[in-house]
Parts: C-alpha cells; structure tokens; sequence
C-alpha cells in the first residue's frame, strides 16, 4: 500500500547520503567534470555505487519487506540506485515496563512486561523504519597507481 511512497523517501535519503541525487550533484558541480579520487573526500562518496542498502524495519513499522522491495527496484530502474540490494534487518518489539523498570519482548502482540506482568509498558522498539548502513562498491582510484 504506501510501500512505494517509502521506497521513495528512502531512495531519497540513500541518493542524499551518497551525494548522488540530482539536484545536489548539479548544484555541487562547482569546479567541472568528473569526480578526481581524493579531492573530494569531504563530499560524500564522490560518486561511488551504492550495492546494498541496509533498512531497519520494526515490527510495527506495518511494511511489507516484499512490496518494499518491489517498489524500490521499480523507482531505481534507471537510476544510479539501480541493481542495489535492499537488506532488511527486523527489529523486534519490544516494551519498557513503567512498573518494573525493564524492556521485555512482546510475544504475539500482548503488550504486558513479561518479567512482571503489569501492563503499563510503553514500545521501546519496533516501529523503526530507517536506512542503518549504506554499502559501496570499491572506488576505483584511477590515476592513483598507474
Ligand atoms: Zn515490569
């Protein structure tokens, strides 16, 4: 359902992380063409490929890994993004209890502490949705051994 607006945010913030997205890259392109190795250390990747992009989805986040996905590869067809991998890493749900004081694990959606049995807990973690790790191909640095 709105698996591929999130695909998009997400494509977006991956393409902002690596410098690549279009708007950035145009307005970045200060001094000329190409990407010169070592000078631009400071500016994200200087252009390197995005392989696989780790994505932290809770179980609460309510998304589908499998529409996700699907939509990403759709949105990246054509682009600098296309043929990454996404990795899905879950993030299981859990509970701060306001009673005892520790986080418990949800079993089966029953949001009771399960080392005191109160009911006052509150989501410690599950509803993530978020890009953790991106990984890069290997830069080339031509010219730096030839
Ligand atoms: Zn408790």
């Amino acid at each position: 359902m709105h698996e591929a607006a999130i695909a998009a945010n997400l494509i977006e913030a991956v393409q902002q992380a690596v410098g690549a997205e279009p708007g950035a890259a145009a307005a970045r392109r200060a001094g000329g063409a190409g990407v010169a190795p070592g000078a631009t250390a400071a500016s994200g990747t200087g252009g390197a490929r995005v392989t696989a992009i780790h994505v932290l989805i809770g179980e609460l986040a309510g998304v589908s890994a499998d529409a996700l996905a699907f939509a990403f590869e759709c949105l990246t067809t054509g682009t600098s993004l296309e043929g990454a991998r996404l990795v899905f890493d879950a993030v299981p749900l859990t509970v701060h209890c306001d009673a005892c004081g520790r986080t418990t694990s949800v079993e089966d959606l029953v949001f009771r502490c399960s080392a005191c049995g109160s009911e006052r807990t509150r989501v410690a973690s599950g509803r993530e949705l978020e890009v953790r790790t991106l990984e890069l191909e290997d830069l080339e640095v031509a010219g730096a051994r030839d």
